[in-house]
């Protein structure tokens, strides 16, 4: 994997509503893998992963500081809290099925979902919540039998096994001390910091372009350590 900071890194399109695409783009291109159409076979959850190493790799970091509001509404306390980036980006190395207790006793197998499943449940439009399911637990189910009344047994299982899809992070509030589960949307997470480090890269060739006339291909040729210390030279000529 190589991190964001190429020039034709600046025409990856971010602002397009097509997220499985998108992500898959995005890993063919800047993964440990080229092909678009091994992206599209992996689970959601190993997409996710590569994602937030990419994300690590291109800021340099191991962790993101995020922040979030107390939903005790006498309280609504804004407090910053860590995620983990390096732990989150670990590839778990389980893509086997999933197995799911219902109700009945009875075991039901699943897959787990792929980029490949996404696109299309995307892109067939679910008239409702109830299609939708349906369309689901017919895409999924390996073993077993289940109904749309089982899906929340269903959605549970499919969480536990693959927790960076539907991500919590357990935290405390510090004004109020109650407990609080912040979801966050890793995937939308990781797009964000990712197209803010392409804005980024555009101004950094935009400052030194203009200051020493130099092409967008002759900014990015200079290493980025090295390109930091000239930006910190023009800040101080202004
Ligand atoms: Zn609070």
């Amino acid at each position: 994997m190589r991190p964001l900071g190429q020039l034709g890194d600046l025409d990856i399109d971010f602002a397009g509503t097509d997220r499985p695409r998108l992500v898959t783009a995005l890993l063919a291109r800047f993964g440990e893998r080229g092909e678009p159409s091994y992206w599209w076979s992996r689970p959601v959850g190993e997409r996710i992963a590569a994602l937030l190493r990419l994300v690590a790799l291109t800021e340099g970091r191991d962790e993101l500081s995020l922040s979030a509001r107390c939903t005790v509404p006498e309280c609504v306390e804004l407090f910053e809290f860590t995620l983990p980036l390096h732990r989150l980006a670990e590839p778990d190395g389980d893509d086997g099925p999933v197995t799911a207790t219902l109700e009945s006793g009875a075991l039901v197998s699943l897959r787990r979902p792929t980029g490949e499943d996404l696109q299309r449940w995307r892109d067939a439009r679910p008239a409702s919540r109830a299609q939708a399911i349906e369309w689901m637990l017919d895409a999924l189910v390996v073993a077993g039998e289940c109904t749309a009344g089982d899906e929340p047994v269903v959605t549970a299982a499919l969480t536990e096994g693959d927790p960076l899809v539907d991500f919590t992070v357990a935290c405390r509030c510090p004004a109020c001390g109650i407990a609080i589960d912040v979801a966050i949307d890793l995937e939308e997470l990781a797009l964000r910091r990712l197209s803010a480090q392409q804005r980024a890269l555009l101004q950094q060739v935009h400052r030194m372009a203009s200051h020493y006339g130099w092409t967008e291909a002759e900014v990015l040729a200079v290493p980025p350590s090295r390109r930091a210390r000239y930006l910190a030279l023009i800040e101080d000529d202004q």
